[in-house]
């Protein structure tokens, strides 16, 4: 990473983005694809899942003893889930910003769970909250196949 790049946060990260069992169930997955397709991240993996219990309780485990991780698993592994993995520029934290807070209550209107959700225990979408962390749940819900490389045509359109 050059100084530039450093200075102005210019870091090319990953995140896991995964819509939720109720995003799914509610008809979202189009909407919730879309806004991230629109702020011109790339879309490097996606796939509808059914998630096993043990996957979700090892993508949760820094949340394992909260009160609230037995539904939080139940929640999660109630329906299928579509998992995604995007790159771009400062991805991680921008994408935490289009997702708004875990409350949706609390989340910006503009953001998905600000526009979309009105319950914690069902926000409809997750988003990894640092490069590692990114890094890590990619590896964790995507085999080596099934991710891709490419290069979007917009590329020299978003990016200097
Ligand atoms: N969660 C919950 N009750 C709480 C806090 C969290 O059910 O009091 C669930 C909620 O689905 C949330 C997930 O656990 O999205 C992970 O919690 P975290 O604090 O990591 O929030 P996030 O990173 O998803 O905003
Ligand atoms: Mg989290």
């Amino acid at each position: 990473a050059s100084m530039v790049n450093i200075l102005f946060q210019e870091e090319v990260e990953e995140t896991y983005i995964m819509i939720k069992p109720d995003g799914v169930q509610r008809g979202l997955v189009g909407e919730i694809i879309s806004r991230f397709e629109k702020k011109g991240f790339k879309l490097t993996g996606l796939k509808l899942f059914e998630c096993p219990k043990e996957l979700a309780e090892e993508h949760y485990k820094d949340l394992q003893s909260k009160p609230f991780f037995p539904k939080l698993i139940d929640y999660i592994t109630s329906g299928p889930v579509v998992c995604m993995a995007w790159e771009g520029i400062g991805v991680v934290a921008s994408a935490r910003k289009l997702i708004g807070a875990t409350n949706p209550l609390n989340a910006e209107p503009g953001t998905i769970r600000g526009d979309l959700a009105v319950q914690t225990g069902r926000n409809v979408v997750h988003g990894s909250d640092s490069p590692d962390n990114g890094k890590r749940e990619i590896a964790l819900w995507f085999r080596e196949g099934e991710l891709c490389t490419w290069m979007p045509v917009q590329e020299p359109w978003l990016i200097e």
